[in-house]
């Protein structure tokens, strides 16, 4: 009886497969000996399913190394990153790839849709790369989950900056990935079109159970996100949960006068803690 409550209680304890993303003792180092840069001093982390958590800091604080790493397109100098259960460190180069393009979807600021395909075209792209058949019943329900459905024969260039990034977000879910990279995804935007974009991606994590790791300057868009992680000098040093662009700005602006960085190009103040993520 007793190894039968063993067997059950592991079977309960959170296994590799239960999160989205996990990093264990990440570090990033750029160049060697007294020269080198430490973008990244070991990062432990572990992001749920279905979660929105965005990630700040001041310039040169390590975000687009972080992101870079937690999404393979980069590889750590020591540490272990797993995606969806899977380690991908130490991973092939081509076995990268078909992961990246399989299990995991990327926004970016500046969209990245290609202008010569249609919309519909730029979003069956992950399934054309990862070699899938393409599912056009698939990308149909994205784009109107996304309210693009009457635009699928457009091409980007036909649309709003605001549209554009819906694409983008399409494209995105299409595959329903582990998880969704968003790097900076409403910097190109005006205030508006980004509180809807915004509000896509939290509907994607609400009502189709997808997880989201933004990385953001911007304290109102790190607001839609269920938890807030404070990068500095390469560590975390900080997060808070879901709360309002101003006391996100407060702990930014604190975190970024004590490192005594150039200020993040937000409309910042001043705070930061040190609790561990
Ligand atoms: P952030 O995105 O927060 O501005 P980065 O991840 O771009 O920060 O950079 C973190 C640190 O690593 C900075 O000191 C930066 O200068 C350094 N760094 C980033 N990329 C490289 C690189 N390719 N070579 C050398 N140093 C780099």
């Amino acid at each position: 009886m007793w190894r039968r409550g063993t067997r059950r209680n592991q079977r309960e304890a959170p296994s590799t497969g239960d999160w989205a993303v996990e990093l264990c003792g990440v570090r990033r180092r750029y160049g060697r000996g007294a020269r080198a840069v430490h973008a990244l001093r070991g990062i432990d982390l572990a992001l749920p399913r279905g979660s929105f958590t965005a990630v700040m800091g001041p310039s040169g604080s390590g975000k687009s190394t972080f992101l870079q790493c937690a999404a393979g397109l980069d590889r750590p100098s020591e540490g272990v990153v797993r995606l969806g259960g899977t380690e991908i460190t130490g991973m092939s180069e081509n076995k990268l790839t078909a992961l990246r393009r399989g299990r995991l979807g990327f926004v970016f600021q500046s969209f990245n849709l290609l202008p010569s395909l249609t919309v519909e075209q730029n979003v069956l792209l992950p399934m054309r790369l990862a070699g899938a058949r393409p599912d056009r019943a698939r990308a149909r329900e994205v784009l109107a989950q996304v309210g693009l459905d009457q635009h699928a024969r457009r091409r980007p260039g036909q649309l709003s900056g605001g549209q554009q990034q819906r694409v983008a977000i399409a494209r995105a879910l299409v595959t329903r990935p582990d998880v969704v990279f968003a790097d900076e995804p409403t910097g190109a935007l005006d205030t508006g079109t980004a509180a809807e974009v915004l509000t896509l991606l939290r509907r994607a994590v609400d009502e189709m159970g997808a997880t989201v790791t933004m990385v953001t300057h911007d304290p109102t868009a790190a607001g839609y996100a269920d938890r807030v992680l404070f990068l500095a000098d390469g560590s975390f040093a900080d997060s808070l949960p879901r709360s309002s662009a101003d006391r996100i700005a407060a702990r930014l602006g604190e975190l970024t006068a004590k490192a005594g960085a150039a200020p993040a190009p937000v409309p910042a103040a001043a705070a930061l803690g040190g609790a561990p993520v």
